[in-house]
């Protein structure tokens, strides 16, 4: 973020403000532990602050310190627009376009003439916001919302709690750490929370060995349904409405499968096709290994975007059509 858009946005919240902060759709660890963390930080500040998120999120994350606070669009329609309209600053984090809340919450945003602060690590933001810190090299908004503080110099706000969360995102932005995108600083400001008092290892079971048994089960379904491509260096797999149906799933369900397509030896691109019905779309998740980019793929076939390694996109054909058009892109790509 540039000085003048941080000296710009510290003199707004320089006094008690009314303030909004809104994840993207279908809210991931990042999401949720970036938009609650900053939530926390505010509220200590002084602020009113609420979240509100354009649908449900996951079951995994509802551990998190004041989730039981956070509103559904979707579900709370009326609500949730009186306090949008209310807000005196609105806050977005993790993703890049007022598109990715969904039609009937970018409606109603669209309309606000609050100034609107983004913080994100996807390529190509849209412009909406008047001050944006919008990086791409770094792993996690989470990570970016330490920053954020930092260069507020308001650190005597990031508590234990606000460590918490954004740790979460962290950790499940990076794969465990896993990520080309994690650094030296990454494995710094996690040292500096663990100091705080973030209980790690208790983060870690709660948000990986707290399955439930309908989980298990629609891991153990995609797995079945897992095909490879060796000449493509390619796998993916699927789920339709009537298997996620069978075993009783609940949001969340099916986080995490996409990576056991990339965890297979000799295997460069993934992908996990997940069948909606009531939403009218396939969901896909890409993932790669290397210097095969899954964000300019998502874009070009699937009308999504994402990250160099790891991007999502969704397709309006049947589940069978569209794992045919996945296989007929592959002739068109170069693998090393
Ligand atoms: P996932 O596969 O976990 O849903 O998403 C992987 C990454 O791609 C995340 O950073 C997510 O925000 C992004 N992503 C997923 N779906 C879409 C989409 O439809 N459009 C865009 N622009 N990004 C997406
Ligand atoms: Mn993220």
């Amino acid at each position: 973020m540039s000085t003048e858009d941080i000296a710009g946005v510290k003199e707004l919240l320089s006094t008690p403000k009314k303030i909004v902060i809104i994840p993207h759709r279908n809210p991931d660890g990042d999401a949720m532990g970036s938009n609650l963390g900053l939530y926390h930080f505010l509220r200590h500040k002084g602020h009113e602050v609420t979240v509100i998120s354009p649908n449900e999120f996951p079951d995994f994350l509802a551990w998190l310190p004041a989730s039981d606070t956070v509103k559904v669009f979707e579900r709370d329609n009326e609500a949730a627009t009186a306090i949008l309209n209310a807000a005196e600053v609105v806050f977005t984090l993790d993703f890049n376009a007022l598109s990715r809340t969904g039609d009937a919450m970018e409606a109603v945003l669209k309309t606000l003439t609050a100034p609107f602060v983004m913080i994100d690590h996807h390529q190509k933001p849209d412009g909406y916001a008047k001050y944006m810190f919008s990086d791409t090299s770094y792993g996690s908004t989470c990570e970016m919302v330490y920053h954020f503080i930092t260069a507020l110099n308001e650190k005597q706000y990031l508590d234990v709690t606000v460590a918490t969360c954004l740790y979460t995102g962290i950790v499940t932005d990076s794969g465990s750490f896993r990520f080309h995108t994690t650094t030296g600083t990454t494995h710094r400001i996690v040292a500096e929370f663990i100091d705080l008092g973030v209980d790690n290892s208790a983060i870690h079971s709660l948000l990986y060995d707290n399955h439930t048994m309908s989980r298990i089960q629609i891991l153990a379904r995609g797995l079945q349904n897992m095909r490879v491509l060796p000449q493509y260096k390619t796998s993916y797999t699927s789920l339709s409405q009537e298997e996620l149906n069978s075993f009783g799933h609940n949001k969340g369900d099916t986080e995490g499968i996409v990576n056991y397509g990339l965890s297979m030896k000799g295997i460069d691109f993934t992908a996990f096709f997940t069948e909606n019905k009531d939403e009218g779309i396939v969901k896909i998740s890409f993932r790669s290994k290397g210097s095969f980019d899954v964000n300019a793929y998502a874009r070009q076939y699937f009308n999504g975007g994402g990250h160099i390694n790891a991007a999502g996109g969704r397709s309006t054909e049947s589940l069978e059509a569209t794992i045919q058009k996945f296989i007929a892109t592959l002739a068109n790509l170069k693998f090393d």
